[in-house]
């Protein structure tokens, strides 16, 4: 299909109604115009036939006046009193000198009582002639002589207006008029009538002469008698059609019958408009009919005009003025021209700009569109959550207001060199938040050019923050070199924390310490204050910056994870003051009305340090760090050299746990846990274990957090859940009589989320027949505190199943009571390090107000790790249910653990 240019379908869509309008105006004009011109007509008709009339009452009268006079002369009487032929003589000679002045009396005649006509008298175009009395003829059957004979002495007939018809033929063509009265001698006896034919030619042509002669407007003028027959008709063929056979069945009744009713409607006076025809009508000496008994006739006068002609577009076209109306054209097409340029450039500027803002403000990357001097135009609302500016504090203001400053000036330099050669530049560099936070983005520039002048216009700059998470676990492999030549994307992000740190040292007067952290409950807060990632990582930052000063530097790097450089005085005691920094920052805190605090894990390098070089300060960190997420204990690791051999040796343990299952390295062992009332023994906890040919025992507590770490937990965890159920159903056909032990199966909460666990889960029990309160399923409270809703509501599917759920390693995360409250448990574990050094260095304070609150939450409550006879007595003063530590057993192997179980049995 063709697709016209936009401005060429707007003057279109312009031009069409703007022509449309026009034409309706010239037709609406017309309209109006034929309005006036039926009024006008209506009204001329009125005048003229009213005027018709009174000239016609003129004519009649005359005539009736003329009757009288020549009835009364003195010659009519001698005649009519004495019939001599002297006097007869004497009054054809009185007819024959009226005649030679009226030449519309064609006629006059004496015609006695007998209707014998006596004397006849014609008025022709060859003269007046008197017809020989061997040529008249008798009357007495005509319907005048019937209708005038019987009248009395002052009385006068008028005959209806017709032709003169003799002998079926009517010659020449002569409409009549007779005029007759009744002519009585001195005794008052009745001697016949006298008649005078009055040749109505001229007064019918009197009627319409005029209008004949006004208007371009076709006309049509009709004499009707009082029975509708045409007297006049513009056909000349049906003028008197009532006298002739073959036509006499026509008459305005027939032919026109809705203009007829019409008349009769309205007493034969009025207009009526039918078919674009308006047809008048005027019923002649009405008005004087009242009057004079004489005008007993009824004439008529209907005038037609046909106005569809008026209306053609042959006359429309005549309507139209070549200039005038051309000019309208010419200018309309020059307006819709020029409106549909002006709409077009109104409307691309508005699609545009409505393109723009949608485009970018259904992306997150954020988005920020300068003029050319980098003056700020526009923002999109990814840009406002990002940086945590306003519009109103950003438009107009210069894109360098809102730079990090953390680039050197050559990197700026660059940055602009490339944008002017290649018109785009793409980079990551750091973005400075409105709170001060750094965080590096990834930023493209590119440069808007006019096609035509080739000048810049403007600039778009789309940018996205860069997470740094992977930077952390590569560079604790001592890898660094080798990833940022594969990798260039973190190798800028190297650079980037390279140049910041260069900065600081240009600052640095004395020492520099670098911290990162990351924070571990950053999840869980996300959750209780139902914000993003933005908003909290704004709050984490608003809380730091209360604790660093002047040349400090806090850097995002990773959604949990925060990069700190600081300046300390050389006094500074770095070990004491990171560790205040952590206590204090961890401090219960109300932020957006909630009691929260932040649990972080930091890892420390500073300078000058032995195990420091300021080169490898940042990377230092990392691993520190790094040593804290893999290790339970301790929430600050300084940097120390044997940390990057040890993290270089887990990486040796990740590659070997690989093949652990395939090569049956892994076994299970049970221990046992005892009521610390009966003690009797009442489940056991099932535990891994590794034996590698090459690393030898390797302990759950060193190689599960790796496998956790790599995914490895799942196939791992799968390989468990298998074998233990396997174990169980093999123990309950071990004869230990009714087997009603409870056992303990650690999940770890990455295996638990992966996807269709818990199904596979259930079915391992049911295939291996085991009963829902036979075993018992452990997470640790770290891993419940960090986990989101999605792990509670698995823990809800476990428990609907019968099966019962245990926190493990209770007492080391920081769950709040509010928040256990809510979780689905049954029983808690308190943790090893609350028991193991009671009563030596630890009072039992701590297991007291733990075992306190498992009571208080209603919860059964276990103590792992009891070694001693003085350990157990404590616990069970404390009113702990179970037991499970060496005190008692060791982990036993599965035949092991049966024959511990068949001894206790027998001991007990
Ligand atoms: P856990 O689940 O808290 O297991 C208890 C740990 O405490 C076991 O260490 C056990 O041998 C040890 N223990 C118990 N009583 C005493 C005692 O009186 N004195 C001392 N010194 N230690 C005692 P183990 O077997 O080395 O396991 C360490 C951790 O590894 C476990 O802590 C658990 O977190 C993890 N783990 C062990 N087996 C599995 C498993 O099958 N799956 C998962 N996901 N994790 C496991
Ligand atoms: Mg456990
Ligand atoms: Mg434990």
């Amino acid at each position: 299909m063709q697709t016209h240019h936009p401005i060429f379908r707007k003057f279109m869509l312009i031009l069409f109604p703007l022509i449309l309008i026009f034409c309706m105006s010239i037709i609406y004009n017309k309209m109006h115009r034929r309005k006036m011109l039926i009024e006008q007509k209506i009204s001329q008709f009125e005048i003229n036939d009213k005027d018709v009339e009174r000239l016609i009452d003129q004519y009649l009268t005359q005539i009736v006046e003329d009757v009288k006079v020549i009835r009364d002369a003195k010659d009519m009487n001698l005649y009519l009193n004495h019939k001599t032929a002297e006097q007869r003589h004497q009054l054809i000679q009185l007819f024959i000198r009226i005649l030679h002045n009226k030449k519309n009396y064609v006629q006059m005649r004496y015609i006695d009582v007998h209707g014998q006509e006596i004397i006849q008298v014609n008025n022709n175009t060859d003269g007046i002639s008197i017809v020989p009395q061997n040529q008249l003829q008798n009357k007495a059957n005509r319907y005048y002589f019937q209708n005038s004979i019987h009248l009395k002495h002052d009385e006068i007939y008028v005959s209806p207006l017709d032709l003169n018809i003799e002998n079926h033929q009517e010659v020449p063509y002569q409409p009549i008029l007779r005029f007759i009265t009744p002519l009585f001698d001195a005794d008052h006896r009745l001697q016949g009538v006298f008649v005078i034919n009055y040749s109505a030619k001229e007064f019918i042509w009197l009627t319409h002469q005029e209008l004949f002669s006004q208007g371009k407007i076709p006309y049509q003028f009709y004499i009707l008698n009082k029975e509708g027959q045409f007297i006049h008709h513009p056909q000349k063929k049906l003028r008197f059609s009532f006298q002739f056979p073959e036509t006499a069945h026509l008459s305005l009744q027939k032919t026109q019958p809705f203009l007829w009713s019409d008349m009769l409607k309205h007493h034969f006076r009025g207009n009526m408009l039918k078919d674009h025809c308006l047809y008048s009508y005027y019923d002649v000496l009405a008005k004087y009919r009242t009057k004079n008994k004489v005008y007993q006739e009824r004439w008529i006068l209907l005038h037609k005009v046909d106005f569809s002609q008026f209306l053609s577009w042959r006359s429309l076209l005549n309507d139209i003025s070549l200039t005038g109306h051309c000019f309208v054209l010419v200018v309309l097409l020059l307006l819709s021209l020029l409106l549909a340029y002006i709409l077009e450039k109104l409307m691309f500027t508005d699609t545009q700009l409505e393109i723009t803002s949608k485009i970018a403000d259904s992306t997150n990357d954020a988005v920020v569109i300068t003029d050319k001097d980098t003056q700020i135009t526009y923002i999109n609302r990814a840009y406002e959550k990002i940086t945590g500016y306003g519009r109103e504090e950003v438009l107009g203001k210069k894109t360098a207001c809102f730079k990090s400053g953390k680039q050197s000036p050559d990197f700026y330099k660059n940055m602009w060199a490339a944008i002017k050669n290649k018109g785009h530049w793409n980079g990551i560099l750091w973005g400075k938040k409105k709170d001060g936070l750094l965080c590096p983005k990834q930023l493209k520039i590119v440069a808007l050019e006019n096609k035509k002048t080739k000048k810049i216009e403007g600039y778009i700059g789309i940018f996205s923050e860069v997470s740094m998470n992977k930077m952390v676990s590569y560079f604790s492999a001592g890898c660094v070199h080798e990833k940022n030549n594969q990798d260039n994307r973190w190798g800028a992000n190297d650079l980037l924390m390279r140049d910041l740190l260069s900065h600081s040292m240009e600052k640095a007067s004395s020492r520099l310490i670098v911290i990162y952290l990351t924070v571990e409950n950053f999840n869980r807060l996300l959750e209780v204050l139902d914000t993003d990632n933005q908003h909290l990582s704004q709050l984490f930052t608003r809380v730091i910056r209360t604790f660093i000063h002047g040349d400090d530097l806090i850097a995002q790097t990773g959604q949990n994870v925060f990069a700190i450089i600081l300046h300390v005085s050389a006094v500074e005691n770095i070990h004491v003051f990171v560790k205040n920094l952590h206590k204090t920052l961890g401090r219960v805190m109300m932020i957006d009305g909630k009691n929260l605090f932040f649990k972080m894990k930091m890892g420390v390098s500073h300078w000058p340090d032995e195990d420091n070089d300021i080169k490898n300060l940042l990377l230092n960190a990392m691993i520190a760090l790094e040593w804290s997420s893999r290790h339970k204990q301790g929430e600050i690791s300084f940097f120390e050299q044997k940390m990057a051999i040890e993290l270089n040796n887990e990486d040796r343990i990740e590659s070997l746990l690989h093949m652990a299952i395939e090569n049956h390295e892994l076994s299970m062992v049970y221990q046992p846990q005892v009521d610390i009332k009966t003690e009797k023994i009442v489940g056991m906890e099932s535990l891994v274990r590794w034996h590698n040919p090459i690393l030898g025992d390797v302990s759950p507590a060193t190689f599960i957090p790796i496998a956790e770490k790599t995914q490895l937990i799942v196939e791992i965890g799968d390989w468990i859940i298998q074998r233990v159920c396997d174990d169980i159903a093999w123990i309950k056909k071990q004869q230990l009589g009714a087997f009603n032990l409870k056992c303990a199966i650690n999940i770890s909460a990455k295996q638990m989320l992966e996807t269709g666990f818990t199904q596979k889960f259930l079915h391992y029990i049911d295939a291996g027949e085991i009963q829902s309160h036979e075993v018992e399923f452990e997470i640790t409270e770290t891993s419940l505190l960090e986990g989101d809703n999605h792990c509670i509501d698995l823990l809800k599917m476990i428990r609907d199943r019968g099966i019962s759920v245990a926190v493990d390693d209770f007492g080391t995360g920081y769950s709040s009571l509010s928040y256990l409250h809510t979780l689905p448990i049954d029983k808690i574990k308190i943790d090893r390090s609350f028991i193991k050094d009671y009563p030596e260095t630890d009072d039992g304070s701590l297991a007291k107000v733990l075992v306190d609150m498992s009571k208080i939450l209603n919860k059964k409550v276990l103590t792992e790790g009891a070694e001693n006879q003085v350990q157990i007595d404590y616990l069970r003063m404390l009113g702990c249910d179970y037991i499970q530590g060496f005190y008692y057993s060791q982990p036993l192997t599965l035949e092991a653990f049966v024959d511990y179980v068949k001894e206790n049995k027998t001991a007990s």
